[in-house]
């Protein structure tokens, strides 16, 4: 199944869409990755999920990538009496350990390691940002707030802390135990959530080792402080504009957006901007205008991969989001100003022979428009290179390792096609002229332009760039 755009989609599976024909649907409509939201739904519903895709990548003959989602360290306030009390703007109201039901004075945050982080002046947003206390003082177990932003609070709701660096984990019990559960199932990619520092990525390697690719969501204005260093050692990132929005004031949002993708695509990093992109749609049937826009920014921008979530999961009309979602990319993608754009923005190759190749790769296809590239890939790295370039052609990643095809369905242009070793030359170039051919990327008479590394099979090894012409 070819697909000819080169952004994909992160569709949110959930109650609206859990069915194998449901599934099916999204997928053909062009979703190309599916999202496990962990923070939701059982073990079970998640398995039942993953066995679907599964089912469905074996039948459709194209690879679909599967990322699950850890809730990660989401704080929340505990029970209130009568499920919900009203706060009113100046009034005194007191935060601590006691897990008694809340009420108009005070309210349980079940989370010591806020009140060891805090200071006087902090802010605390409730229920995503929609109130804010200020903190008069504190003690380890305690805070003396003044309500500045009023407004009912109910059971559970979210608690933000923005500007200050939590000493917590990004990896929760829970996260532990659902982290094992989807590495067992075997997901392609792991998004962890609230990451604050470079040491958080570090920690979910040592669990994680190669058995998926870690994505970065960023929501914590902490983590743009190290905002380098992170990308570098994530294997993608997430503009995570939901809780970013909350932390950070809405007018930042777009800064940090455009400041994330342009970093990440530096770094060669996938990047997948999320959240409220065609927010409207979990009720209408059509996006507003400015959603539309917003779709297309992200487009025009060069990132890897716009999400769905709610309209997705559990809105009604998730097939409708898809199809808006793939026309908006396919009309950005025929403007030339987006292709303009990229190239104004091309990132520089570092200084080593796989890059040099790439870039080849990328200056070869300018001069003659082949109908496509291919990419010998093993560990995903050369055909991750090779999309850092934005080249004009269809990158066709050929990987001798599933996971790596699977993993790389969320990678800008890239189109992974699990294959057989190759041990030669020749080999190689009728392999992959027949691919291309099979996955109608090509046709007899046309170009091709072909990158490899020798020997085979060594990752990152990228040394070679061949132009072939398709015979019969
Ligand atoms: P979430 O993450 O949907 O898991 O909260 C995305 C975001 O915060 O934007
Ligand atoms: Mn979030």
């Amino acid at each position: 199944m070819r697909r000819q755009r080169r952004a994909r989609i992160l569709a949110t599976l959930g109650p609206a869409s859990s069915t194998p024909e449901k599934i099916r649907e999204l997928f053909e409509a062009g979703a190309d990755v599916f999202r496990l939201n962990f923070s939701h739904g059982t073990h079970e519903d998640h398995a039942a999920r993953l066995r679907i895709i599964r089912e469905l990548e074996m039948n459709s003959g194209r690879t679909i990538g599967v990322l699950m989602d850890l809730q990660g360290p989401k704080l929340r306030v505990g029970a209130m009496a009568g499920g919900k009390v009203l706060l009113e703007k100046g009034q005194k109201f007191r935060l601590d350990l006691d897990t008694s039901e809340g009420d108009s004075t005070r309210a349980c945050l079940p989370h010591p390691e806020i009140f060891a982080a805090l200071e006087n002046g902090t802010d605390l947003l409730l229920d995503d940002g929609k109130l804010r206390l200020r903190v008069d003082s504190f003690g380890p177990d305690f805070a003396e707030t003044t309500v500045m932003v009023g407004g009912p609070l109910s059971d559970r709701k979210g608690v933000n802390v923005p500007g200050v660096v939590l000493p917590i984990s990004p990896l929760t019990e829970k996260d532990l135990k659902d982290l094992e559960f989807g590495l067992s199932l075997g997901v392609d990619w792991v998004a962890l959530s609230f990451v604050q520092r470079p040491s958080d990525i570090e920690e979910a390697r040592k669990l994680i080792g190669n058995r998926a690719w870690i994505m970065s969501k960023l929501e914590k204005p902490a983590a743009l402080d190290h905002l380098d260093e992170i990308i570098r050692l994530s294997d993608g990132v997430m503009v995570a504009r939901g809780d970013l929005g909350v932390e950070v004031p809405p007018q930042s949002v777009p800064v940090l957006q455009r400041r994330i993708v342009k970093k990440a695509r530096a770094h060669g990093r996938p990047v997948v901007v999320a959240t409220q992109m065609l927010e409207s749609m979990i009720t209408s049937p059509v996006p507003t205008r400015a959603e539309a826009s917003d779709v297309a920014t992200a487009i025009y921008s060069g990132a890897d991969a716009v999400m769905l979530s709610a309209e997705s999961a559990s809105g009604q009309f998730p097939l409708a989001a898809v199809e808006i979602m793939d026309n908006i990319i396919q009309e950005v993608e025929h403007d030339p100003e987006w292709r303009k754009g990229l190239d104004d923005n091309h990132s520089n190759p570092d200084q080593n022979t796989p890059d040099a190749i790439c870039c080849a790769l990328r200056r070869v296809t300018d001069i003659l428009s082949p109908a496509t590239t291919i990419a010998y890939t093993t560990s995903g790295f050369s055909a991750l290179r090779a999309s850092r370039e934005r080249p004009h052609a269809a990158i066709m990643a050929l990987t001798p390792s599933l996971h790596t095809a699977r993993r790389l369905a969320l990678a800008w242009g890239v189109h992974p096609v699990p294959f057989e070793h190759v041990s030669d030359v020749s080999q190689m170039v009728h392999h992959a002229t027949r691919i291309a051919q099979r996955y109608e990327f090509a046709k007899v008479g046309d170009t091709v332009v072909i990158i490899a590394g020798l020997p085979f099979g060594h990752s990152g090894s990228t040394n070679l760039l061949h132009v072939a012409t398709i015979t019969d």
